[in-house]
């Protein structure tokens, strides 16, 4: 009887074939956030290296990103707060300055990443819960009519300028949509195109679960568990910005860690907005703008910055979405008892 013996290859290929495909998930912890990787049937060798490209890519960004640890942008702050001209930027702080100029533009200041000076005011800018009562309204005010926004700032040949010292900058509602950026970017470059980066609920997914698509969770501003979940093949992130998620509390006040650029206080009244974009740099920004853009105000800066899938939800519970958004949505448990849909964002 002719044995056959299998030549290493063949074997290698056998198993290759064999094995059934299947969603592996790998864990980070960074940002302070847990950070899940979710890949469909991707070649381990591959899965492990892109996760630990990310890993030490996010643990740089943390680094350089921080605005209140010790750290390049701290450096940066610092030189403002002197009056500094010509301060040396590393890339990737030039690239979010500039990428953060256009959308501050596009949100009309709402979304303003030169907001560090009134965060630190309102006690944000630090790891735990501030306390106490608010912050004097006369240091609010002098904040307001110095007006630092991201116009105030010019980069040439890679050194910053700035035209107004109380500029001190603040990535907290844009850099997790930008790592997450990186991540997929990351999964693509090992070969790994069908996955979800997901930060604390926030998540960008590619590709699909073996031809059908990923099924993803809206996160309940309010507390664990998920508001909504949806469908996603393709490329899409999903961002909700969420104004109970971090606050201080005084006296039974709740004052929310969104700002008003323009009144410099807490925004009130909005719950959460989740927005949809391929992008997820463009998807946080625009979730953290269209909270302190509210109920009047929020279709219109949704045009402006190119969303085209907006849920918005007020105090009262009221769910305002536009057309296109209400056909993806479904409810977790029982539906809002009032949705107002717009009128389309897309012409
Ligand atoms: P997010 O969870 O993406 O909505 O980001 C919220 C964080 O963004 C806050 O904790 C602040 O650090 C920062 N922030 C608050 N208000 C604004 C604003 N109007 N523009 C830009 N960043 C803000
Ligand atoms: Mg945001």
């Amino acid at each position: 009887m002719k044995k056959r013996i299998l030549t290493p290859l063949l074997l290698l290929l056998l198993v290759a074939c064999s094995r059934p495909p299947q969603s592996e998930t790998v864990e980070l912890y960074v940002f302070g956030t847990l950070v899940t990787i979710t890949v469909w049937d991707a070649e381990p060798a591959a899965r492990e290296a892109a996760v630990t490209e990310i890993n030490q890519t996010f643990q740089r960004m943390h680094h350089e990103w921080h605005a209140w640890k010790p750290g390049p942008l701290v450096e940066i702050n610092l030189a403002i707060a002197r009056g500094e001209q010509a301060i040396a930027l590393p890339p990737s702080i030039a690239s979010l300055i500039s990428r953060s100029q256009q959308l501050y533009r596009q949100s009309e200041g709402l979304f303003n990443p030169a907001i560090g000076g009134l965060l630190g005011l309102w006690g944000f800018q630090g790891d735990g819960r501030p306390n106490g009562p608010p912050p004097d309204r006369e240091a609010i005010a002098r904040w307001v009519s110095a007006a630092p926004g991201m116009d105030d700032l010019s980069i040439n040949d890679g050194l910053l300028r700035c035209a107004n010292p109380k500029v001190q900058l603040d990535f907290g509602a844009f850099a997790k949509g930008v790592a997450v950026d990186h991540a997929i970017d990351i999964l693509r470059a090992h070969g790994i195109d069908n996955a979800i980066v997901n930060g604390g609920g926030d998540l960008r997914a590619i590709g699909s679960k073996g031809g059908a698509p990923w099924r993803v969770g809206i996160r309940h501003p309010q507390g664990e568990g998920v508001l909504a979940a949806l469908e996603i093949k393709g490329d899409e992130s999903v961002f909700t910005s969420g104004n109970y998620e971090r606050y201080r509390e005084h006296e039974g006040v709740r004052y929310a860690h969104i700002l008003d650029p323009r009144s410099g206080l807490p925004v009130e009244g909005i719950t959460s907005v989740t927005v949809l974009h391929e992008n997820g740099g463009i998807a946080d920004a625009a979730a953290t703008a269209l909270v302190v853009a509210g109920v009047e105000d929020w279709h219109r800066i949704a045009r402006q910055m190119g969303i085209h899938y907006v849920m918005l939800v007020d105090e009262a519970g009221t769910v305002y979405m536009n057309p296109a958004m209400q056909q993806r949505i479904e409810f977790a448990a029982e539906a809002p008892a009032t949705i107002v849909i717009s009128t389309p964002l897309k012409p």
